[in-house]
């Protein structure tokens, strides 16, 4: 089964489609699941077991971390609770404490952890569908479970990269699977047609649109948490330094 485990959707603010397109696109063009992973905003797992049964594709719930630009960035899926700690080391502790799964997105890019094995991670994300510097300095010795990933932030970017596994019916299976390195990456690098449509629209988008977005996007990268216990799609993820 393909799964895709990096998608953003307009809840990022640089991603273009809503949550609910691109969750019907994505079963569309084939993909058997998908994991919902927009910068600093956690989809609950709630919502995504709504999505998973209106439309008939595995929603896997999770965040991006970091701050878009400026920070490493961390991949966090199904958990309920956004890390509101300051550091990698609390953010992957966090993430296991809650029993779900972390991925080192683009590791050698420079907004990448590339010394995943050692902090901790339980996966790596070895092939990245946007970045193709990232995919070739992927050594991996440690030997984690390596995922692939679209990060796609349109629909006509999902479809190219994916990761390859077993057939399962749940988030947990599907996170036990990743946990156990019974995955790997397959497909492609997004065509760079796709992408530069990507970056062309989303450069109209802030310029000109809702330059206010990237300016709230900016501010709540830096804000911490509101509360520590907070929960679900509002809430702002920490900003993490190493
Ligand atoms: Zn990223
Ligand atoms: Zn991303």
């Amino acid at each position: 089964m393909r799964i895709d485990f990096h998608v953003h959707t307009s809840r990022s603010p640089d991603g273009l489609h809503s949550l609910r397109e691109t969750v019907k696109h994505a079963k569309r063009i084939g993909l058997d699941g998908i994991a919902i992973t927009d910068h600093a905003r956690l989809l609950s797992r709630r919502e995504a077991r709504s999505l998973t049964r209106e439309f008939g594709i595995l929603v896997i719930p999770g965040i991006e971390g970091g701050h878009m630009a400026l920070d490493r960035h961390w991949i966090a899926l199904a958990i309920d609770i956004i890390p509101a700690t300051v550091g990698i080391a609390g953010v992957l502790a966090h993430i296991a404490g809650e029993g779900g799964l972390s991925i080192a997105p683009h590791p050698h890019s420079c907004t990448g952890y590339n010394n995943y094995a050692r902090l901790g991670f339980d996966a790596v994300e070895a092939f990245n569908g946007t970045d193709r510097l990232s995919n070739s300095m992927i050594r991996n010795t440690a030997g984690l479970p390596e995922t692939g990933g679209s990060d796609a932030h349109a629909t006509y970017m999902l479809g190219y990269t994916w990761t390859e596994m077993e057939r399962c019916a749940t988030v947990e299976e599907a996170v036990e699977m990743v946990r156990r390195g019974r995955c790997r990456p397959a497909g492609t690098l997004i065509p760079a047609h796709k992408k530069m449509q990507f970056y062309g629209r989303a450069f109209v988008r802030y310029t000109t649109g809702r330059p206010q977005l990237m300016w709230k996007s900016m501010q709540s990268s830096f804000a911490a948490p509101p509360n520590a216990a907070a929960t679900g799609e509002e809430c702002n993820a920490a900003l993490l330094d190493e």
